[in-house]
């Protein structure tokens, strides 16, 4: 039996974050020792987003500061901007920046937002979608640009989609009963959005990290796994399909 692991996941990450409620999860964080992965927008222009307006140089230097104590920064979509009523694959809103559209766009968009995060000294390799939306065009072009990682998937164990590894991400708080998730070994993703995180969810995280004994890590740190990581063998298969059934129970 392994051990779970756990990424913890910020989505809607840029200068306009709502500054204070990151600096307190920073501080959290950082109490602990505990890496995130950051889902960085690399041209927000979603208002309904935008809370500070930071100045880009002192944003940036902040996140390099963070990936140089093993943080790791990833992309999340291009602007934040809804283009399409598409859910994709996953069907969770019916709303998507990528879905729908053609390779051109699609393809554009992913590398204008991967070439402004090489601008400021960032090369990401996982990929977050905004809304869980993509579809098999959107993963194409991911390949295509060079990244390695999807984050999403309403399942239990990392597999691949394309090239990429897709690491499901089920959890949006911290979790309870660990037990269980310790016995079905997985790396369970939790997504955060800063912006609406509560008193209550930062003491319910403070308690996750200082009585568990659970592993943070990154999800570029899970390539170097490669295909153990992915290989689903008996017991896996078995396990996933009662997760899948019982997910399609709470969800319908
Ligand atoms: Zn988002």
């Amino acid at each position: 039996m392994s051990k779970a692991r756990f990424i913890i996941r910020w989505d809607d990450i840029s200068p306009y974050q709502d500054g204070e409620k990151c600096r307190l999860l920073i501080d959290l964080f950082m109490k602990y020792n505990i890496p995130a992965v950051l889902g960085v927008i690399p041209d927000n222009r979603d208002e309904s987003i935008k809370f500070d307006d930071r100045p880009e140089y002192e944003f940036v230097e902040e996140l390099k500061q963070l990936e140089q104590a093993g943080w790791e920064i990833a992309q999340h979509g291009y602007r934040h901007l809804q283009q399409t009523e598409d859910g994709g694959i996953l069907k969770l809103n019916n709303a998507s920046e990528f879905a729908g559209r053609d390779f051109n766009s699609q393809m554009a968009d992913i590398k204008n937002g991967k070439e402004i995060l090489n601008e400021y000294g960032f090369d990401p390799v996982t990929f977050i979608s905004p809304w869980h939306s993509y579809d098999k065009v959107t993963v194409t072009a991911l390949e295509q640009n060079e990244f390695k990682v999807l984050s999403d998937g309403m399942f239990l164990y990392p597999r691949r989609i394309g090239k990429l590894m897709q690491l499901p991400q089920i959890f949006w708080s911290a979790p309870s009963r660990l037990r269980i998730l310790d016995q079905m070994g997985s790396v369970y993703t939790i997504c955060l959005h800063p912006q609406l995180i509560t008193d209550d969810d930062l003491e319910f995280l403070e308690l996750f990290f200082r009585e568990g004994d659970s592993e943070f890590i990154t999800a570029s740190s899970l390539l170097d796994e490669g295909t153990k990581l992915t290989r689903r063998g008996i017991r896996k298969r078995v396990i996933e399909a009662i997760f899948s059934r019982l997910y399609r129970r709470n969800t319908r």
